[in-house]
Order: structure tokens, then C-alpha cells, then sequence
């Protein structure tokens, strides 16, 4: 019974050490401690305390940092890591060098500190940045009109492209002292997400000078000589950029461009210099057809030593003005009826000087890094900041006809089915913002988060593509049927824009999120890769002793954690937050351990391989990415002050992570090779087995009555859209209709009433208004509220007809050829 005793204490013990991560001298002391114990009082036999002493020394020799534990373990695991850790080939190691780790990190410690992430400070606007928004980003959107552009001119008028340039939107992240307007990641984010409300297509000529591109290469590598001609030039739309990497054989897999440069002399401006002789071919690339400065990735060679150095130098960037001869731009690509500018180029043997590669001999070859070390910005923000637009959009405009259209004579929103479809956009709606808005704050906290630049570019236009379909769904035959009426269309259209670029999707969730983050997010992982590649034996060793054996006593705690967590629920561990909220930072913290846990055991039990299994490798990227989402989201409710009104909000949110969370960890169970190893972690991570499902119908049903009505959870969903005023905007028909319905909802209801009791006789809605004005049951000002209401509702259900010929002849009003140029020219005499 002692002995029964004993070895529960002992156990007991070390899962208390275990679980709060005690170091290894304090385990030693501790059961050290519990030893003497049972050595004074136990009455055990003296050869077998002996052994245990004998035991507890040896297990101290080899838990703590000895140099006995360095020699006899630290030396061989050291040797057999460096035979057995993947090759990582020099592009994969810079884009682990890059960027930073941030909320990630956390995440992947199986223990994130709450309070951190609520001492974040609130991203917030200066008062230059919100006057730029309440000024020339609005009369930016008040001056467009997104069907012209993307169905007439297929271009900007050329009084948009010149207000664009003249109120310095292509340099908000180029310095005043450049001539720029040197926004913050949140004021960029903003703008292109305004932008995004009224027109794809004005958002993306914004957005791509303002991203991985020449004026962001050059803030970081150019020369002074260079940022000093450019910069200004970029600020006031005096140059417009581009950026090409992308070729026809090389996409997703940018690294493996054929695009080449001959290091070699030349003549330059009647000058012989040294140079590059290029020749590359580009698609894709957007702004390239009106550019005039082309920014341009190639392998450059020195076959003849001119550098005195390698011949193989590596990727290199270079600015190179389109005017350059032998620099061809081609026509058009047309990607989904957007009209941003789109198109290939291409040059053989064009001679440039040394001059135009970005920084200078100095970074030569340095071009992959330079590129991941810069991509973790503008991933952060242009898309997250479009997808973000169009879900505002979607809950904005679904709301709203959802209440105001009516069949089987009620708001079509009120239907279960629909109401599913509602609920989804308004979640979803929530997230996005929450992991927008938190993003770009720790790009303005100086980070250059690369796993969760990922994350967001993956979760954001996935959520957003989700959201536009289902908001499609309800508008129905109102979102299908395209004209100036329509303002969906072209957001559902872009969807897969979004998903293609920067990293198509399937890559970044399958490659990036946890490829990358695994690496760089672990405490330990990196550590150990950099300590099997020090020359120095004595450091090697150093540093490889702390790492892995930090790294097992961090496996063991995670286990320790995630178990007990998992058997009580997490229901005591301490958390933040308010009567809502506490439990859910308790179940991250869980489901960070278990991700913490399972993570390790993964790339144990799978090594190198679990490179190429991506399946699984994605389903772990979907853990720490919603438990990044459900941070975001939880953040969000705080950094707003904790809105009871945006509950079900929030609710939903966490709801959906959670139980998103929960999915991938059994989609990862049941696909596991090892199923020794699946059934073990299924059984230890999840000892309840499910627990969480999705949003439920009646937290559902709760999202859904704050976007059928207007109201401040509605207004805070939806804050930083453009919302039209003027009468024959089609959003603002559909808000006013909104607005008009609920008004006339109760005089309805009185006049039904009044037909029930046979106050009033009319069979049909028109004439039981009249009767109903005529007999006194309503009031002349409610039966004027109730022809309103029908109005609006009918002006905001119809869509758009054409002529025959679709209005070809109506629209081009010329008898001219129809050219570009024509058009152009058409609409800037409209302007006049
Ligand atoms: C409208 C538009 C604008 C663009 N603008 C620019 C620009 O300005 N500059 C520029 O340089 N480029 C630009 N691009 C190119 C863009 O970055 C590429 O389209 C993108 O990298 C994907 O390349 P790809 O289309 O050739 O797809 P592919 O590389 O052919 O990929 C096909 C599919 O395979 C998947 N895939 C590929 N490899 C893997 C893998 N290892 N694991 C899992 N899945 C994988 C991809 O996710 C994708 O789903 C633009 C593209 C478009 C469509």
C-alpha cells in the first residue's frame, strides 16, 4: 500500500514538474527531496534504496547540463543529426531566415502567454491617415465607377490613373522624406481595403506598388544613389512599377527561373560600362503593360570572372526602365473581366549597366533573400486587406436583401436554409477583420511575421472566397445577372485572384504555413539544424546539448500538459478574459499543447518525409492557423471593448476555430502512417474523444438578426467600407430599402391585422394600403412609408437589362475604331 503510495507521489510529481515546465535541477531537487523521504520514513529494505539513490544520480547525471550527459549522449545524437537531418536546399533556407516570428512562436509553445497578446497595443490610425482616408480615399471611390472601368474602358479613366498618381496613393510606404505619404501597415491596409469596397480593379493599381516590389527592394537594399532618383519618382506616379518573377515554366516554383544575365561590357549612353546582357520571358505580370520601370528577376552568370568571384552568381534584381531598347512589353492578359493591367514581357540579349541591379554589386545573387525577406509585409496586407473588403461587402449587401427580399411573403433571410448561408458570412466576416487588423499591427510593431504572412494570405481569401460564394447565393438571380446593378459580381469574379497570387494557395497551405513554421515557429528546431551545422566541435555541442535536450524535456511537458488539459477539460487553467471569453483561452491553451505535442511527434515519427506528405503537413498548418484566427478574433473583442452586441460574433468565431481545430487534428489521426502512433496521440490528445462542433443553428440564427438590420454590430462589421450616399448608387438603394422595410414592418403588420378581423377587405398588398389609409387603420404618413418601402424594395430587387448588341453601340458612342486609345479618349471628354 506505501509502495502503491510512493509511486503515485512520484508520478504525481512529475506531471506537476512536467506540466509547468520546472528545470531540470529543480526535478533533481525535488525528488532528491522525495527520496530522503522514503529513505527516513519508508522502512524499505536498505539495498533497494540504495538502487534508487543509485538510480536518481544517474538519471541527474543525464537530465542536467553535465558534461558526462555532452560526452556520452550530447556527441553521438549530435553525429546521427547531422546524417539524418533533411538537406535543405539555399532557397528554403532563406525563406527560413526570413522575416520574424511573432504570435506564431506562442502558439507553438504549447503555453501562450495571454497577456502578451491583449498587451498588444490597438492598431490605430494617425489623424494624417484617417483625413487621408475621410479625404482622397473616399473622393477616390466617390470618382469611380467600377462597371465602366471593368466592362467599357476595361482600364481607369485616365483622370482616375492621374488622381491616383497626384495624391501620392502609389508611395504610401515610401518615407516623406522621399516624397511618399510613409503610412503605417495599418493606414496601407486600410486604403486598399476601402479601395476594394468600390472597385477590384482601382484597388489593385494601388496596391501593387505599394507591395513586394521596386520601391520596397529599394527602401531596403538600394543604394542611396538609387532609392535618391527613385523613390520620389515612385511617389508621385512619375515612374510606374512592376514586378516580374514569375516566367512560363516557372511559377509556384519562382526559384527554378530560366530567366538569365551574362555578366559582361558594353555600351550604355555612348559609353562603354560594365553590364548585364539579359534575356528572360514574364507573364503574368501585373502593371506591366503601362509600366515604365521594370523591376526584374533572372539568374546572373559570370562565366568569364569579370567579378572575380563565382560563375554561378544566383538570382539578382534589377530596375530597369521599360524604355530600354530590346525591353519588349506585350499585350494583355485578361484575368477574370478584372480590368487591372495584366500582361507579359520579354527581351533577348538587352544590355544593362551594373548600375541597375537593386543595391549594387553588394547584392548580387542576393535576390531570393531579398524577395522572402520583403514578401512578409505585403502579404500581410494587400490581400488580407482586398479579401477583408469583400466580406465586408458580402455582409453588408447580404444583410440587407436578405431582409429585403421576400418570398413565400417573408425576408428570404429568415429562412433556416438561408440563414446557414448568413451566418457563415457574418462569422467569417468577424475573423477577417480580427486577423486583418491584428496583422498589420505587428507589421507596425516592427515584425515581419512570415509564417503569419501565410497564414493570412491562405485563411483570408479562402474565407473570403467562401463568403462571396454564399453571399452569391442568396442575392441569387440579383448576383448573377451582371450590370452596373450588380455589385458582387466582379468580387466573386476575383476570388481566385487572390488565391492565385502571391503563393497560390494549395502550395501555401500545403508548403508554407507549417513547412515553414515548424522550423521557424518551434523553440527547438532551428536551434538543433543550427547547432549540426557549427564547425566549432566544443559550440556544435553546446549549443546541441541545450536544444535537444530543451527540446525533449519540451516534448515531455506538452505531453503532460495536453493530457491533463485534455482529461479535465482545461477548466483550471488560468486564463484572461470575461465571463464570454475564459473558456475559450483555456481550450487554445489546451489545443496549443496538443498542437505543440503532436507537431513533435510528427516530424519524429516522419523526419524529412514529412516534407513530402502535405496532406498532413497541411492539416498541421490548419491547427496553429485557426488557433492564430481564434487569437485574432478573441483580440479583436478586446481591442473594441468587449461589445456584448458582437457576441454572437465572436461566439461563432471561436466556435468555428475550435472545431476547425478539431478536425484537422483527427483528419491528421486518421492519415498517420504509424497507427500505433495515431492511435496513442488520438487517445492522449483527445482522451474524451470530439468535443467541439460546429456554430450552432441558434448562435447561427443570433449573427444573422445583427445583419438583417442595421445596428452598431452591423456598422462595426462592416466599419472601413465605402458606402455610397448618392440616390442612384445601388448600395445605397439597397441600405435605404433596408431601412424603408423596417419601417413599414409594424404599419404591415397593422394593416394584416386589420384584414383579420375584417376591418378591411382588399385581397391584394396595393389595395389594402389604400383601403386601409382610406378607413383610418393607417395614417397618410404611414401609407407614404409603405409606398416608399415598396419602391425602394423593387428598385433594390431589379437588375440590369441590355440591348441586344449588350450596348456595344450605346456605350462606345464612336464612330472611331474601338481602341483602347478611343476609349480613353471618350472618357476623359466625359470628365471634361
Ligand atoms: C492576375 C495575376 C497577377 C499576377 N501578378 C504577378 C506579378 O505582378 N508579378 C509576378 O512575378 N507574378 C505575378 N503573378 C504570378 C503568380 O504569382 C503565379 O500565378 C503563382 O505563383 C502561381 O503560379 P502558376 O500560376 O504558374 O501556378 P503553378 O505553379 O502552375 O501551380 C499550379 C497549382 O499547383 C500547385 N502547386 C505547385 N507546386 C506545388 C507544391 N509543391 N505543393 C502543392 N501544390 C503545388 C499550386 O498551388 C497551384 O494550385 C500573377 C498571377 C496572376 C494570375
Amino acid at each position: 500500500m506505501t509502495a502503491l503510495l510512493i509511486i503515485v507521489a512520484a508520478i504525481a510529481m512529475a506531471w506537476i514538474l512536467a506540466y509547468h515546465r520546472r528545470s531540470a535541477p529543480l526535478w533533481t531537487a525535488c525528488f532528491a527531496i522525495g527520496l530522503g523521504l522514503v529513505t527516513a520514513y519508508s522502512g524499505w529494505s536498505r539495498t533497494l534504496i540504495v538502487v534508487l539513490w543509485v538510480v536518481l544520480a544517474t538519471l541527474a547525471l543525464f537530465f542536467n547540463p553535465t558534461p558526462v550527459r555532452r560526452l556520452l549522449l550530447g556527441m553521438p545524437l549530435l553525429g546521427l543529426f547531422r546524417r539524418i537531418l533533411p538537406q535543405v536546399s539555399q532557397t528554403e533556407q532563406e525563406a527560413l531566415d526570413a522575416g520574424t516570428v511573432w504570435w506564431d512562436g506562442e502558439l507553438f509553445s504549447g503555453r501562450p502567454d495571454w497577456a502578451k497578446l491583449l498587451a498588444y497595443p490597438r492598431p490605430t490610425l494617425s489623424a494624417e491617415e484617417r483625413a487621408f482616408l475621410g479625404g482622397p480615399v473616399e473622393e477616390l471611390c466617390g470618382m469611380v465607377n467600377d462597371w465602366q472601368i471593368t466592362h467599357e474602358l476595361q482600364d481607369l479613366p485616365p483622370h482616375v490613373w492621374q488622381y491616383i498618381k497626384d495624391r501620392g496613393f502609389l508611395g504610401m510606404i515610401i518615407p516623406k522624406r522621399y516624397g511618399g505619404l510613409g503610412f503605417s501597415a495599418l493606414a496601407h491596409s486600410e486604403v486598399v481595403m476601402k479601395l476594394s469596397t468600390r472597385s477590384g480593379t482601382v484597388a489593385v493599381s494601388v496596391m501593387v506598388p505599394n507591395s513586394l516590389g521596386p520601391a520596397e527592394l529599394l527602401l531596403h537594399y538600394g543604394t542611396e544613389e538609387q532609392k535618391n532618383h527613385y523613390l520620389p519618382r515612385l511617389a508621385k506616379g512619375l515612374e510606374m512599377p512592376c514586378f516580374a518573377l514569375t516566367s512560363p515554366e516557372a511559377g509556384s516554383d519562382a526559384g527554378a527561373i530560366p530567366d538569365f544575365g551574362i555578366v559582361c561590357r558594353g555600351q550604355w549612353e555612348g559609353r562603354e560600362v560594365l553590364g548585364i546582357r539579359l534575356t528572360w520571358e514574364k507573364r503574368y505580370i501585373t502593371l506591366g503593360p503601362v509600366a515604365t520601370l521594370l523591376g526584374l528577376a533572372f539568374r546572373l552568370y559570370d562565366p568569364d570572372g569579370i567579378l572575380g568571384g563565382e560563375k554561378n552568381l544566383g538570382i539578382t534584381l534589377a530596375l530597369i526602365p521599360t524604355k530600354t531598347p530590346g525591353v519588349h512589353i506585350g499585350r494583355r492578359h485578361l484575368p477574370l473581366n478584372q480590368a487591372f493591367m495584366n500582361g507579359p514581357n520579354w527581351g533577348k540579349d538587352v544590355f544593362v549597366p551594373m548600375d541597375c541591379v537593386i543595391g549594387g554589386l553588394a547584392y548580387v545573387g542576393q535576390g531570393w533573400k531579398m524577395l522572402v525577406n520583403c514578401l512578409a509585409a505585403g502579404r500581410s496586407i494587400s490581400l488580407p486587406a482586398a479579401s477583408t473588403a469583400s466580406a465586408k461587402m458580402g455582409a453588408l449587401t447580404t444583410g440587407a436583401y436578405g431582409r429585403v427580399r421576400q418570398q413565400f411573403r417573408l425576408s428570404v433571410g429568415r429562412f433556416e436554409g438561408v440563414e446557414e448561408a448568413i451566418a457563415r458570412i457574418g462569422g467569417n466576416a468577424y475573423i477577417m477583420e480580427a486577423a486583418r487588423v491584428m496583422t498589420a499591427g505587428a507589421i507596425d510593431l516592427g515584425e515581419k511575421p512570415s509564417v503569419i504572412s501565410a497564414i493570412v494570405k491562405y485563411h483570408l481569401t479562402e474565407r473570403g472566397r467562401q463568403l462571396i460564394i454564399d453571399a452569391m447565393d442568396v442575392h441569387a438571380g440579383k448576383g448573377i445577372c451582371m450590370g452596373p446593378s450588380n455589385y458582387l459580381a466582379r468580387a466573386y469574379q476575383a476570388a481566385p485572384v487572390a488565391i492565385t497570387v502571391e503563393g497560390a494557395n494549395i502550395l501555401t497551405r500545403t508548403m508554407i504555413i507549417f513547412g515553414q513554421g515548424a522550423i521557424r515557429g518551434h523553440p527547438y528546431v532551428l536551434k538543433e539544424i543550427e547547432a549540426t551545422k557549427e564547425r566549432n566541435l566544443r559550440k556544435a555541442l553546446a549549443d546541441f546539448d541545450a536544444a535537444f535536450f530543451g527540446h525533449v524535456a519540451f516534448v515531455a511537458s506538452n505531453k503532460a500538459r495536453a493530457l491533463w488539459m485534455g482529461l479535465t477539460g482545461a477548466r483550471f487553467v488560468q486564463a484572461p478574459g470575461d465571463r464570454h471569453t475564459r473558456r475559450y483561452y483555456q481550450q487554445l491553451t489546451r489545443l496549443s499543447s496538443a498542437f505543440a505535442f503532436t507537431a513533435d511527434i510528427a516530424m519524429f515519427v516522419l523526419g524529412g518525409a514529412l516534407k513530402r506528405r502535405e496532406r498532413l503537413s497541411a492539416r498541421l498548418g490548419d491547427i496553429l492557423s485557426n488557433l492564430y484566427l481564434a487569437s485574432c478574433a478573441l483580440k479583436r473583442y478586446e481591442d473594441d471593448g468587449r461589445q456584448e452586441d458582437d457576441l454572437p460574433f465572436l461566439h461563432w468565431a471561436l466556435a468555428d476555430t475550435l472545431w476547425r481545430i478539431e478536425e484537422a487534428f483527427h483528419g491528421f489521426f486518421e492519415n498517420l502512417p504509424n497507427r500505433v502512433v495515431a492511435w496513442q496521440l488520438r487517445w492522449l490528445m483527445f482522451p474524451r474523444g470530439r468535443e467541439f462542433g460546429p456554430p450552432r443553428d441558434r448562435l447561427g440564427a443570433q449573427v444573422v438578426g445583427l445583419l438583417l438590420a442595421p445596428g452598431p454590430a452591423r456598422e462595426r462589421l462592416t466599419r472601413g467600407a465605402y458606402i455610397p450616399q448618392a440616390e442612384n448608387e445601388p448600395v445605397a438603394i439597397l441600405e435605404a430599402a433596408l431601412r424603408a422595410v423596417i419601417a413599414a414592418e409594424p404599419i404591415g403588420a397593422k394593416i394584416r391585422q386589420a384584414r383579420d378581423t375584417g376591418a378591411i377587405s382588399g385581397r391584394y398588398a396595393d389595395d389594402m394600403v389604400e383601403e386601409a389609409c382610406a378607413k383610418g387603420v393607417i395614417t397618410q404618413e404611414e401609407k407614404a412609408a409603405m409606398d416608399r418601402a415598396k419602391n425602394l424594395r423593387r428598385k433594390a430587387i431589379m437588375v440590369d437589362d441590355f440591348p441586344k448588341d449588350l450596348g456595344k453601340t450605346e456605350i462606345y458612342q464612336t464612330t472611331e475604331p474601338v481602341t483602347f486609345e478611343a476609349l480613353r479618349r471618350s472618357a476623359a471628354a466625359g470628365k471634361a
